[in-house]
């Protein structure tokens, strides 16, 4: 996989989507990455081409994956977001190259050969990551601002003024009152 190093928005999109696919958002309904299908169909939904192959142990990497890209996500500094997408970079076999697209030269990451899935999407997610914070700086790191939802969000739209991990989902109380339920401390019935 090849990923453009100065367009961060696809990745930032697709980690901010991937992380939310968790149970630890999802708390009734239960995790959203049930097979590897639903990868798939996150990856189609974002537009996103991997070359990789697609098997059970694909989707244990990759929920893996969205466990670190949470930690990323819930960071509540600059320099631990980055040394935990640094870290995660690091064990993924790429290398940075410059290449002619349409007529520029533009930075790109390219993953070998033989990486998995969640190798690739390491990449693609990471450097968004890292763009994300050298655009548009660590506060477009949010949490969900609805009170029973524990999603997370990476902000990277113009305005900057997004308010909820799924739009359409959290800032709809009938919809997380049927999708949802609020986080229970422990002997709450
Ligand atoms: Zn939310």
């Amino acid at each position: 996989m090849q990923v453009v190093l100065d367009d961060y928005t696809q990745g930032a999109v697709l980690a901010t989507e991937l992380a939310n696919t968790s149970p630890t958002v999802w708390v009734v309904a239960g995790d959203r990455l049930t097979d590897i299908e639903a990868v798939q169909s996150l990856l189609d939904d974002n537009d996103v081409r991997s070359s990789a192959p697609t098997g059970t142990h694909d989707l244990e990497q990759v929920r893996a994956l969205r466990d670190r890209l949470r930690d990323i996500l819930d960071a509540p500094a600059p320099a631990e977001l980055i040394t935990l997408t640094h870290d995660a970079l690091s064990v993924v076999p790429h290398r940075i190259e410059l290449t002619e697209i349409d007529g520029e030269w533009r930075w790109q990451a390219a993953t070998e050969k033989d990486c998995s899935l969640a190798d690739e999407l390491t990449v693609l997610t990471g450097y968004a990551l890292l763009g994300t914070v050298r655009a548009l700086g660590i506060e477009r790191f949010r949490a969900c601002a609805s009170p029973t939802c524990n999603g997370v969000f990476v902000d990277v739209s113009r305005g900057g003024r997004r308010r909820y991990c799924m739009p359409g989902l959290c800032g709809n109380r009938i919809n997380v009152a049927n999708h949802r339920q609020r986080r229970r401390s422990p002997g709450e019935a």
